[in-house]
Formats: C-alpha cells, structure tokens, sequence
C-alpha cells in the first residue's frame, strides 16, 4: 500500500482557538509545508491566511479544510478548494441577529478587532440585523489582535458610553476580548443597564480555561458551538482528560478538530478505494513566475485534487460533534449554538439557537424530528442573569444625554391654545398636546426626566417645519404639541403614532336659505314648474276626449266640461280625482300620469326637505377643488404646513394665500370677504366651529394625517411612546382628554333650534292661500248680493222700502243663511210667476256655478 502524509497545519489539538499567528508567519509556513506533495490541507486557523492560501490551493488543486477559519465571507465560489468544516460564522451572526430581535432591541453597538474575519462577521450580523428590523448604530473598530493596547480598548469604550444603546455585541479574539471585558469592568460599563454578547471566542476560553476569566463578565451571554451529548463524545474526553491531566479543558473546536482529521482520512480511503492514484504535476504558471524566497517552483499540482475534493463534500459520518454532511452550497447541515450566561463562578446554559427553527429551550437535535417553526412564538430562552446580577430585562438604551432632562421643545401658541398655552408667561405649559404627552409617558416603565422648552416669539404661532428641524439638529430632545406628521418632516425626525386626525379641510361662510318665504318654489326651476302645469291641464284635456263620450261625468254644459277638466287634472296632483274613468285608454293615459305625479310629488318632498332643513352655501365654494379654480384669495394658519402644502402640492400661487393667526382673525376674514375659505386641519377647525356658527366645511377632507410627537431619528423613545399613544387610545383616556380640553360649544347647542322650522320660511304659502280665500269671499259677496238684490226687487214688498238698514241686514243675513234650493225654488216660483206675468226676467240665479 502506497505511504500516506496527511499534514495537520498549525493545528494545535489543545486548541485554544484562536492561537494568535501573525498571517506573514502562517503564509511562509504554509508555503513550506506545500513544497513537499501534499493531497490535503487542514488549516489555517485565521480567516485572514485563508483567504490567502485558499487561492495557493486552488492553484495545486489542493483540498483545504479548516474548523477555525469560519469568516463568511471565505465563498465557495471563490475558494473552491476550502471548506469549513465547522459552522460558518453567517450562522453564529443570525444566532446574535434571532437573539437581539427575541429580546426586542432595535440598536446594536458592535466592538471587533479589524481583521478579516471579526470585521467580516460584523458585516454579516448588520444585514441579519437589518432584516430584522434592527441596526448596528455605532461598529467600535480595535487594532488587530497582536498589536491592540488597552489605551485603544479604553478610548474605544469611552465612545460606546456616549451612545444610546447599551447593546453591545462584542466578535474578537480572546485577547482581545478578554482585555474590553477588563477595561469595560474598570469604566463601569459591565454594570446593570448593560448587555453584552459575545462570539464563541468567549465560551472557548471558558471551557478550556476558565481561570483565565475574571468575575468582571457576570451576565455577559456568549455563544457557543453545539455538539450534541454521545457517548463517543463522552469517552474521548474522558480519554481527553487523563491525556491532559486536567489542564486544558476540551472545547467544541477541539472535537471539531478530531472530526477534520477523520473526515479527510475518509476521504483519501474513498479517494484510493476507488483506484485512483496520487500524483502530482509541475506547474507551469508558478514556475513562470519565480517566488523567490517562497520558492513556488517547488509547488506542484496535486493530480487528483477534484475527487478528493468531492470525496470530502461526499462526507456522510457521525463524528465526536454530531453527524457530519455537507449541504449543497457546502455549509454544514444543522448548524446550531449553544446560549449561555455567565455567572459569577462559571456560566449557565440558557437555551439553544439552531438554524432549524431559532431559539429553544430544547436541544436541536430533538427538533429535527419536527416540522421546523421559526415563528416567534415557538422562541424561547430561560431567564438570563444580566449584568449587575439583575434578572430584569435591561431597556437596551439610555436617553442620549446621560441622564439630563431631555429638552422638548414646545410652540409657543397664539391662536387655538387650547392645544399649547403657556401659563401667564412662566414656562409651565398645558393644553390637550401636553395632557397626552403626560398621560403617554406616565405609562413608560421607566422615568423620563424632560423639561419643556417653548419655542416661538410669542406674537404668531411659531414655523412648525422650524420646530421640527430643531429636533432634528439635536436643538431639542423631542417636540411634542399640534405637530402635523408630514412627509418632509418624517424625513428628518421620527414620529410617534398619531393621537389624533388632522386632514385639512376648507371652511367657508354660509347662510340659512331656508329663511325665504318662497322657498317652497325652489324645488323647481320656473320651467319645471310650467311644464309640470302645461302637463296637468294637457291630460286633463286627453283624459276627458277619451271620455266624455261614454262617461257621464265628463258631460254637461261646456262651462261644466271645463271645470271638469281643471278639477281632474290637478286633482290627480294628490290622487283625489272623483270622476271614474271608464275607458282604456283613458285609463292607461291616467295610470301613467298617476306614476308621474308620485315621482314628481316624492321629488319635489325630497328637494323641499333638503332646502328647509340643510344649510346652504352663500359662496360657490363646495370644496378644495372649487376653491383652486375659484382664483378667490385663501386664508392659513400661521406656521402651518398647509402653506406649503397648497403652494406645492395644490399649485395655488402664494399670491393668494394670506396668514391668519387666530380664530377671530378666521371669522372677521370670511365675514369681511378678505378670504373666500380658509384651509386648515380639522382639529383647529372643530374648535373654531364650535364657537363661530355663521361657516362650516365645505367638502371632505382632502389629506389624511394626524398630530404626533418628534423624536430624533431612531429613537427608542418615540417606539415606546408609540405603544403608550396606542394604549392611551385604547383605554378610551385618549378621548377623555380630547373632551376635557376640546369639547364643542356654542353652535352645537343651537344645532337642536336650528333643525326646527320657521314661520319665516312658509308665510308666503299662507299668503297665497289667505289671498285664495279673501278673493273667494270676495267673488262670493259679490254674487249673494246681486243675488239678494234681485231677491229684494222681486219680493218688491212695499214695507221693505221704509225698513230700517238693521232690518235689512238681517233679511240679508237670513237670505245669505238660506239653504239654495229654497232661495232656488223661490226664483223658480218666482220665475214661473214671472212667466205668468210675461217673462220679464229671465235671470237663474240658482244656476250659478260659483255660489
Ligand atoms: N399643526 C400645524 C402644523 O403642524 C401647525 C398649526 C399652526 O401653525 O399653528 O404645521
């Protein structure tokens, strides 16, 4: 059988990883090693030698596996001939990201030596970050690992203390870490308040010599690589142990070491048992350039480094660290971390992440039985002692100035102040914004010491873009009052939930129209009106030409026919028509017009009601697009970002828009004319509304937004209030102060009155009808006294003549009291006699139609 090398490359079986090599060493030394034929290679232990040599093995075609350098960024595709044969650190970066997002902090400080691998990790755990919502708000860059000094680590720290976060995650090597853990200790950063986690550098150390680690790391948590309890594992460190007296203790990259050298062994079995053979080649490249020193021309290609390559991603077995494959893109399957606490003397393990289904409580390996359940629900991890031995959640940030009163700035309001009103010139303030403010922040779990601070000169309503933009140059802590959540504000602040809406709208004056007498004739237009009277008397006239044949109520003396007809036609106006119809035609003709009557009839009741009930507009504003159109001047609040917004989003030239500052300066403007319709958010509208009854809205609201409170970018500050707002909102107190500060007044209570109808607005109806009946009397007086008159002639009684005018009015009254059939068959006697007597009078007074 042919003789074998397999070189272990600046393996340390102890190892402590990550021995501290400087690359320039580990390159020449690495070089050497390849000058004799090699067929494979384990190592480096660096990331940084990796992504050097990893090309030196792809040119001899040399497999190159390495349990140490687990830099995510050493690609597959690049380095076909490297692979990790632990998990990279991409999983270790998720397993922080998962870890970071369980316990629902959204800023992250990072401190990592500048070297490829730690600064490479870093990158990766700030895209998993940002994929969850989170980020690394401030990356604390350390020299590399041989040359860092503690003045670095110390200047370094003094910056992370100034930062909001108190997140810190730390990816070094031990050196390195182990000396932040020392000066961090000494500047009281591993006190309560703060969280630390660490990479698996840290519970390395632990596990192979935790006497090099100080009480100082109590509550930090750290990662650690898991391989699941097996007998194997047991009995090998059992073997460990007695080989090692004890001394070092054997750490999961130790086993990961053990199964590296097992699985190439496989591998060049597999490689040879398929009858392949081991041979190098000169390469000609190399030999072509000339290495000098490093001696390339002594480099040659390994022959059958394909296969052996494949037959090392063929792996299949189950080592001291679990079962050992390769997923397709060359990672390792199951890669999973133990999570663990440290104590004061040694540490506990407080759950497990694995790439199947994140945080558990149980091990991994009992998951992959089940369907994998990323949901956060399913993430759970046992209670943590943090630093300072507390047990409570640290918050995960401080406010940014250390402790200080945040300053939060407020307007100065002139105009509205029931919203912010500065109390008799001191600087206490209250109003609705600052009652919820109050309310939101005493629902925080935690204090906020703030002052506020009124900005504005105290003669107009302060520039609220202003107002903003100081939050956003860290003039303010905070802005809190009517501050309208607007696009160009959200670019420069954060914004907490609204608590209240605040669209604009247009309010113009308006005026009762129900107030006219002949509001009863609005309905219709004179022309509907003509045309509906034209229709009546035309059916009426159709109805009786189909009838007047065959039905006798359409018949009689033409004077009769013609009061028929008028009597039937607007007698069907109320579907009181008498007179039957008989024939079909007529019935159909009228059972239309009956249908036409009803809509008529239900239209004109539908318009009525509307013009007597609802007021209407005096002005032809109907909304915000009439308004544009309209070229009428427009009235603002002072401050307001509704200028801004008609300027450029409306188009409206600035020419028209004048600044209003107070609500009477709203009436007397739209009284006076000097505006058409003023443009303003809702609230202040309402308000305004309630005490002026003479306008009102006209239209809907044509934006959508809502008042909130300004925080700087990425404050934690304004995700809390957030939560606060919602469940102020929820609870219904929300409302409560909205109804103590800003419950409607005056006009509202004369919303009752204003339903109710006036006499004003039918006098003209009771005039047309009192004028009806006056004229009828009239008409009617006229004819019963030409009627008695005639009646007195031809009684002709001589005692008549000398009679008293009291007699006569009461032989009048007793004439006009007369049934007419009497006074009828007396003119009839009476004619008959004057027949007899040769027909001198022909009159038939009982005939008369009218009386
Ligand atoms: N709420 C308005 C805004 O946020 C300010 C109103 C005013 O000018 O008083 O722009």
């Amino acid at each position: 059988m042919m003789s074998m090398q397999i070189q272990l490359f600046l393996v340390d079986a102890n190892c402590l990883y990550p021995c501290t090599i400087p690359i320039s060493v580990d390159f020449l030394a690495s070089s050497a090693f390849m000058e004799t034929d090699t067929v494979a290679i384990i190592g480096p232990q660096s990331s940084g030698t990796a992504h050097i040599l990893s090309h030196l093995a792809n040119e001899l075609q040399v497999p190159m596996l390495s349990f140490t350098a687990l830099d995510p960024m050493l690609s597959p595709l690049q380095y076909p001939y490297f692979i990790q044969t632990a998990p990279s650190d991409l999983f270790q970066m998720i397993a922080v990201a998962d870890i970071i997002s369980f316990y629902g902090w959204r800023e992250v400080v990072t401190i990592y030596s500048d070297d490829d691998h730690n600064r490479n990790g870093v990158t990766v755990l700030g895209d998993q970050l940002a994929e969850r919502l989170c980020k690394i708000t401030y990356k604390a860059v350390l020299p590399p690992d041989p040359t860092v000094t503690e003045n670095d680590v110390r200047a370094e720290l003094e910056k992370v203390q100034q930062m909001e976060s108190r997140v810190i995650v730390l990816h070094a090597y031990t050196k390195t870490g182990l000396l932040v853990f020392n000066v961090a200790k000494r500047l009281g950063m591993m006190e309560s308040g703060y969280v630390w986690f660490t990479t698996t550098w840290l519970s390395s150390i632990l596990d192979s010599n935790s006497s090099l680690v100080a009480t100082s790391i109590q509550g930090v948590l750290a990662l650690r690589l898991h391989t699941p309890d097996s007998k194997r594992k047991a009995d090998f460190s059992a073997r460990w142990n007695s080989l090692s007296n004890g001394t070092i203790g054997l750490n999961p990259y130790g086993l990961y070491a053990y199964d590296t050298v097992w699985m190439i062994a496989r591998a060049v079995k597999m490689f040879l048992d398929q009858g392949n053979n081991v041979s190098f080649s000169n390469d000609t490249k190399l030999n072509n350039v000339g290495g000098g020193a490093l001696n390339l021309e002594a480099l040659s290609i390994f022959d059958g480094g394909k296969q052996l390559l494949s037959s090392v991603l063929q792996t299949n077995m189950n080592g001291l660290t679990g079962p050992i494959k390769f997923n397709p893109d060359r990672s390792l399957v199951h890669p999973s971390y133990d999570v663990i606490n440290v104590l004061e003397n040694g540490y506990r393990q407080i759950g497990y992440w694995s790439n199947y289904s994140g945080l558990s409580i149980v091990p991994p390996e009992e998951l992959y039985a089940k369907p994998p359940n990323r949901s956060s629900s399913n993430q759970h991890l046992n209670s943590v002692i943090w630093p300072g031995g507390t047990s409570n959640k640290p918050r995960g940030w401080v406010f940014p100035n250390n402790g200080k009163q945040l300053r939060i700035g407020v307007p100065r309001r002139v105009g509205y102040r029931d919203f912010v009103e500065q109390v008799n010139g001191t600087d206490i303030v209250h109003g609705y914004c600052i009652d919820v403010f109050l309310a939101a922040i005493k629902l925080l779990p935690y204090a906020v010491p703030h002052k506020f601070v009124l900005f504005g000169n105290g003669h107009e309503n302060p520039s609220y873009n202003e107002l903003v933009n100081m939050v956003a140059a860290d003039v303010f802590d905070a802005a809190v009052g009517d501050i309208a959540i607007v696009t160009n504000r959200t670019k420069i602040v954060d914004f907490t939930q609204p608590y209240i809406e605040s669209g604009l709208v247009v309010v113009a004056p308006v005026r009762n129209m129900n107030s006219s007498p002949w509001a009863f004739l609005r309905p219709f237009t004179p022309l509907m009106w003509a045309v509906t009277g034209v229709f009546f008397l035309i059916v009426g006239v159709v109805v009786w030409i189909l009838e007047h044949r065959i039905n006798d109520e359409f018949r009689g003396s033409p004077r009769k026919q013609v009061m028929t007809i008028l009597w039937f036609s607007f007698s069907t106006m109320f579907f009181a028509h008498r007179e039957n119809t008989v024939s079909t035609l007529g019935r159909m003709v009228l059972i239309i017009w009956l249908f036409v009557v009803l809509i008529i009839n239900s239209s004109y009741t539908a318009s009525l009601t509307s013009i007597l009930t609802v007021q209407q507009l005096s002005s032809p504003i109907r909304g915000i697009d009439s308004l544009i159109i309209s070229n009428s001047p427009i009235g603002f609040q002072v401050g307001s970002f509704a200028e801004n917004y008609m300027v450029e989003e409306l188009n409206i030239p600035k020419s028209r828009l004048i600044k209003l500052g107070s609500p009477e300066e709203y009436a007397s403007a739209l009284e006076t004319g000097r505006v058409a319709a003023v443009v303003d958010e809702q609230p202040y509208i309402d308000l305004f509304l309630s005490n002026h009854c003479k306008f009102s809205i006209r239209g809907q609201e044509f934006t959508k937004s809502g008042w909130g409170f300004a925080f700087p970018r990425d404050s934690p500050l304004a995700v809390d209030m957030s939560t606060a707002l919602l469940t102020l909102s929820e609870n219904g107190e929300l409302q409560k102060i909205h109804n103590r500060w800003l419950s409607k007044r005056a006009c509202q209570n004369s919303g009752a009155e204003s339903d109710q109808l006036h006499l004003q607005s039918f006098w003209g109806l009771f005039l047309i009808c009192g004028v009806s009946c006056v004229i009828a009397l009239l008409i009617y007086l006229f004819f019963i006294l030409r009627k008695f008159k005639r009646h007195s002639q031809q009684a002709s009684e001589p005692s008549s003549h000398g009679s008293s005018s009291s007699a006569r009015l009461q032989t009048f009254l007793t004439f006009a009291d007369m049934k007419e059939d009497k006074s009828r068959s007396k003119s009839k006697r009476k004619r008959n006699n004057d027949l007899m007597n040769g027909g001198r009078n022909s009159n038939l007074p009982g005939m008369d139609p009218i009386c």
